[in-house]
């Protein structure tokens, strides 16, 4: 697999003290870089008849919806609380302090629908259990998790044993 870590920039301290932020901009910005990235992806999923691709707010969303154009699929965003206009599921997960509320609209794909989730990075897992508890709540069937960024340290994937992730850079 490419070597894509040369396009992540580590900015620490951002957006708070003890937080080394991943920058995929780099990756964005190199069209070599990007659209590796999302073929390595579409390789995998390729033959999995996706209906379709799940982006979580907002970064999740560059990924989610070139991967759906490359796979025919539909993209669909789980958006942070109150952004999303039509009728919807809501879930609410704890963060380090406070909480954090994640959202879909009910009509977003039909029952059984064939779904890839898609995000930029794994760290905790909160965003992500919450975005699968959406997702089966609208009795889509989670075929695939793919991910940018796993931060392995944290031990994210625990939170959603049941489902296979792939992460193209691990740190
Ligand atoms: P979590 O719920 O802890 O897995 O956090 C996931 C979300 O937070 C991801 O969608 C990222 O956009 C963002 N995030 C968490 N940690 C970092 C980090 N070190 N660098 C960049 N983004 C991060």
């Amino acid at each position: 697999m490419h070597d894509f870590s040369q396009f992540i920039r580590e900015i620490p301290d951002f957006p708070k003290a003890g937080i080394i932020f991943k920058d995929i901009t780099p990756l964005l910005g190199n069209p070599t870089a990007f659209h590796k990235a999302t073929d390595e992806f579409a390789r995998r999923y390729k033959s999995e008849a996706i209906d379709a691709v799940v982006g979580i707010d907002a970064r999740g969303f560059i990924f989610a919806a070139a991967l759906a154009y490359r796979l025919g699929a539909a993209f669909v965003p789980i958006r942070k609380s109150g952004k999303l206009p039509f009728d919807k599921y809501e879930v609410t997960y704890d963060l380090e302090y406070g909480s954090d509320t994640v959202a879909i609209h009910r009509d977003a794909f039909p029952k059984g629908s064939k779904v890839l989730i898609c995000d930029d990075l794994l760290a905790t897992g909160g965003t992500l259990a919450a975005s699968v508890n959406l997702i089966e709540k609208l009795e889509g069937n989670i075929v695939g998790i793919a991910i940018l960024i796993e931060l392995t340290e944290l031990n994210g994937r625990e939170q959603v044993p049941d489902y296979d992730i792939f992460s193209l850079i691990k740190y």
